[in-house]
């Protein structure tokens, strides 16, 4: 496994690679979510190559930035083990050198749920992962289902930008007892890690509902914000029952639907999210 840094070395070792490729790209602090998409890549893939970049520009002033985990060297044995053949580190220099001025704004469908809450987030997802693109230009793109909105942003974007990569979801993988896996997750103490399970046992109990016959948006939310309401110190940032293709916020009858939320608890803020469908 090759590991590079800098543009100039990644365009030679990318040149090398045996198609088709696929890309995967992380934050780093890699966990069962993100080996899921390198399995999936390898199962499609002659060459899987993985960037590791805590992308400075999807952060908000007051977001985890610098206290965001990471352990390089982890991520490169799990890597090996997974056979990726080429792992990208780049530095914010190499990302956004001195001058750089070139933002990629996917509009409308950045706007609502995480767009709303963090101003610029998917300005700074959208721009790095065009680069990426640019730069690793693979046939296969892997992005995970955890990150719903992400998602529909990054499909958008390679349309309308005329990537030809084939943008493929992968289901979030989940803890035993139901929490969706994310670095984050590490800053939950014991205690809020317990009252964290009410995130996916909300979700769960609207997807029975679903199932059951229940159709009706609002009653939809109610499920999960009632549920949520069962746990003290879990706030609600917001609950979501929106188009899984426009995200626009769904009324009334609905036969499919992405419920998506955001909470804090304590000083962690986590998302999740699952689609209802008939
Ligand atoms: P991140 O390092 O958080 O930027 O995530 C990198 C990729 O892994 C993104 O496409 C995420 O959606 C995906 N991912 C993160 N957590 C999970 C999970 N629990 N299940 C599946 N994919 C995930």
């Amino acid at each position: 496994m090759d590991v590079v840094s800098t543009l100039e070395e990644v365009r030679i070792k990318r040149g090398d690679l045996k198609a088709p490729v696929g890309l995967v790209p992380t934050m780093g602090f890699l966990h069962e979510g993100h080996l899921s998409l390198v399995r999936r890549a390898r199962q499609e893939c002659a060459s899987v190559l993985v960037s590791i970049f805590v992308n400075p520009t999807q952060f908000g002033p007051q977001e985890d930035l610098a206290k965001y985990p990471r352990n390089l060297k982890r991520d490169l044995d799990l890597l090996d083990k997974e056979g990726v053949v080429l792992v990208w580190t780049p530095t914010d220099e190499v990302m956004y050198p001195p001058g750089y001025q070139t933002w990629v704004t996917v509009e409308e469908v950045s706007r609502p749920l995480e767009g709303a809450m963090r101003p610029g987030h998917f300005r700074g997802v959208a721009t790095v992962v065009a680069k990426l693109f640019n730069t690793v230009q693979p046939q296969y793109a892997y992005f995970g289902q955890k990150d719903a909105q992400q998602v529909v942003v990054i499909r958008r974007l390679a349309k309308d930008l005329d990537f030809p990569v084939e943008i493929i979801i992968c289901p979030t993988v989940r803890e035993p007892d139901g929490l969706a896996m994310s670095s984050r997750n590490l800053y939950l103490s014991p205690e809020e890690r317990r009252k964290a399970t009410v995130i996916s046992r909300s979700l769960f109990e609207s997807r029975a509902a679903f199932n059951a016959g229940k159709r009706d948006a609002k009653e939809l939310l109610k499920v999960v914000l009632d549920l949520l309401a069962t746990e003290k110190g879990v706030k609600v940032q917001y609950v979501s029952c929106a188009d899984p293709e426009t995200l626009e916020e769904l009324d009334g009858k609905v036969s499919q639907a992405l419920i998506s939320m955001a909470v804090t608890i304590g000083k962690t803020r986590l998302i999740d999210n699952i689609i209802l469908s008939e």
